[in-house]
């Protein structure tokens, strides 16, 4: 079906089917009392069934497209969530907004966005995110009421789970609906699954065993049908204006490109974008003009009637809906992912017309309607057409760059780790301009999937094949730290410490200065119980930089662990300034202040997490330790039973039953001693060894007479 719609639309290309001007005037500003943007991460514009694709099972965004704006030719500027993004609710080029990459950056805190403009004219807005790239911390949360990032717990120098799927999306999103559908609102939904690794859930697991990405979308399609199923029976759904959008595509191996990032081809860069609103705007139209992701916030405040930020780049599509203009919007790209993930080239480039220019240590220029793979290039062979190409870019460079210095940051060792879990691999960060020229990341590529199929297999748990990979990429690029991290890391996993520990302690010997190295080495350290040893490398590491995250958490952890609580609570204190809303350190920080005697804090701290994460039963045991040692039984035996009945577990049981055997009342600790045996998965922990003794020294004092 919409394959036959799309052969009509190609006759009618640049003459869509249009609703007249008076006609749109016509409807009420007031009509648009619901705003929907929902994202789709790394879904390519050409894998949707509105799209084209015949294979797909996307029937809600197709049905999407067939009641409203679809643009055929619609384009991100990076091929990176967070600083696509922040193009989308900013309004502004990567050169404005200057968040370059993943994990380096954060939006500053001048650029006005979407959620800020609706706040401001009184709606209630609200935002579900999927991904760790998008974590409140890189700071697209301004303006929303309620941002939804939640994660599971944190866990230091473990495995992180650093995105979540479409069904727990909805499931955040539903009863914020339901509190807000008869408000005005404006709320935005962020889909994750579609980006690596492919798993999607049953039956679309089964369904689609062999082309898992088409699955994941399919799955985040059928996630979206219940959205919408959803705006329906509350009865909004023709009142909602939604915006679906792709913030990049995925490579699928084109141009030997595995995900996304790397390159500036069309897999990466082409988008789905569509406008839905059933009495505002046409249905059934397709645009096929060549718009940018920056183009969606003026669209979206125009259709609304509010004041468009000063700031804003794009322009309103109303006039491409409406047909009173046809032509090609320029559109700036750019990746510098290659640069401050691997030390080579970043790449910029511009889309205009046909032509597609990629500046690069060896510049290509492609032309996208006879050469849409962009297989041939046309650098060498259309000499003027790249002179002009090359001036454009760089006026829109000069026109569009925001002379401020860029908002970074440095990603803790965590936010690492959470990246490289997402695919985000090597590290470094923004790097000075360099008179060295940088490789081409087109000629690194075999370095690339090195790193890349190690990483893979890591994933699938086959260490041995990842160890592999890694040395390879080792033995070609000695001089890039991170490659000895990689390695570093996969062997602590393999449980070889020592061998890690070796390498690492060869790579600071290596490049004494790196910050990456320190802080894996620190971390390492740690890990293997070499407390001492830690807590030198962390002071390394505060000598060289004294508000350095992780040796201010992990020196603080190293002291905790030696029981120097003072010093621990002092480093926990100077890394709180620096991240006030990390849940784990904001967690011991508590615990240090209770084992310093500083009772009261701690209690304040620890209800101020409480009432952030109820469910978080470890806490509550922290509070009834607490009252415990300041004498107030009677207020710890509440607690104890609380948890242990609200969380029953083997930990809560464990918990109440210790307590109750330190009070005297044997026989309950008994009953709960008993309990906790009973469930617990533990095979010879010293924690079971020792509830063992103390049941049978309890069952003795129960029998004396
Ligand atoms: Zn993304």
């Amino acid at each position: 079906m919409r394959l036959v719609k799309l052969i009509l639309c190609g006759a009618a290309l640049g003459f869509p089917l249009v609703m007249s001007p008076e006609a749109l005037r016509a409807a009420k500003p007031d009509d648009i009392r619901h705003v929907l943007l929902i994202t789709l991460d790394t879904t390519r514009a050409d894998r949707l069934g509105c799209y084209g694709y015949a294979k797909a099972l996307t029937p809600h965004l197709d049905g999407l497209a067939g009641r409203g704006v679809q643009f055929i030719n619609a384009y991100a500027h990076v091929p990176l969530t967070l600083p696509s993004c922040c193009s989308i609710l900013t309004g502004t080029l990567p050169l404005y907004h200057q968040v370059r990459n993943n994990g380096f950056y954060y939006l500053n805190d001048q650029i006005p966005t979407l959620a800020e403009a609706f706040l401001n004219a009184g709606y209630e807005t609200s935002a579900f995110v999927a991904s760790f790239t998008l974590d409140s911390r890189f700071g697209l949360d301004r303006g929303f009421d309620v941002y939804d990032d939640n994660f599971d717990q944190e866990e230091i120098l473990k495995s992180f789970r650093s995105e979540r799927i479409a069904g727990e999306v909805f499931d955040a999103f539903i009863p914020w609906l339901s509190e807000n559908y008869e408000k005005k609102f404006f709320a935005w939904l962020h889909f994750f699954d579609p980006h690596l690794p492919y798993v999607p859930p049953p039956p679309f697991k089964e369904k689609f065993s062999d082309r898992k990405y088409d699955g994941e979308i399919a799955y985040m399609d059928s996630v979206i049908g219940m959205v919408l199923d959803k705006l329906k029976e509350k009865g909004i759904l023709d009142k909602t204006l939604i915006i679906v959008v792709g913030d990049h595509g995925e490579a699928l191996g084109e141009h030997q490109e595995i995900d996304h990032g790397l390159f500036l081809y069309e897999a990466t860069m082409r988008v789905p974008l569509i406008f839905v609103h059933e009495k505002k705007l046409p249905r059934g139209a397709a645009v096929s003009a060549k718009v940018r992701l920056i183009d969606i916030m003026p669209t979206i405040l125009e259709l609304a009637t509010i004041d468009v930020p000063m700031t804003v780049q794009g322009v309103s599509l109303l006039p491409w809906i409406t047909g009173r203009k046809t032509e090609d919007l320029p559109v700036y790209l750019e990746t510098f992912y290659p640069r401050e993930n691997f030390g080579w080239s970043e790449l910029i480039g511009l889309i205009d017309g046909f032509w597609k220019f990629i500046r690069a240590p060896r510049p290509e220029l492609y032309d996208l309607k006879n050469d849409p793979k962009e297989a041939d290039n046309l650098f060498q062979k259309a000499p003027s057409v790249s002179r002009r190409m090359i001036k454009k870019l760089q006026e829109i460079i000069e026109r569009n760059a925001r002379p401020a210095p860029a908002s970074t940051r440095r990603p803790t060792s965590q936010d690492e780790e959470k990246l490289r879990s997402l695919g985000y691999l090597g590290a470094g960060g923004p790097t000075p301009q360099s008179d060295q020229p940088l490789p081409n990341p087109k000629e690194k590529i075999d370095d690339y999937l090195l790193l890349y199929r190690g990483h893979l297999m890591e994933g699938e748990g086959r260490f041995g094949l990842a160890l592999d990979y890694y040395r390879e990429l080792l033995r070609k690029n000695p001089d890039v730290p991170s490659h000895y991290v990689s390695v570093g890391f996969l062997l602590m996993k393999m449980d070889r410490t020592s061998d890690a520990l070796e390498l690492l302690e060869e790579a600071r010997g290596k490049f004494p200065g790196s910050v990456l190295v320190l802080s894996r080495l620190m971390g390492f350290y740690l890990r293997s119980g070499r407390l001492e040893d830690a807590l030198s490398v962390g002071q390394a590491l505060l000598d060289h930089q004294p508000n350095d995250f992780d040796a201010l958490f992990l020196s603080g952890s190293a002291l905790a662990m030696l029981g120097k609580w003072d010093d621990a609570l002092g480093h926990y204190f100077k890394a709180l300034k620096i991240e006030p809303e990390n849940k784990t350190l904001r967690h011991r920080y508590s615990y240090a202040l209770a084992a310093v005697g500083r009772h009261e804090e701690a209690l304040g701290s620890y209800d101020e997490l409480k009432k952030e994460y109820p469910e978080d039963y470890s806490l509550d045991l922290d509070i009834g330790h607490i009252f415990v040692m300041t004498g107030r039984t009677e207020k710890a035996r509440e607690v104890y039973k609380d948890a242990s009945q609200r969380h029953p577990c083997a930990d809560t049981y464990h918990a109440y039953a210790m307590f109750l055997g330190k009070t005297g009342a044997f026989r309950e600790a008994v009953h709960w001693i008993k309990a906790y045996l009973a469930i617990t998965q533990e095979k010879d922990t010293t924690r079971k060894t020792q509830a063992q003794a103390s049941l049978a020294a309890w069952e003795k004092h129960i029998k004396l007479p």
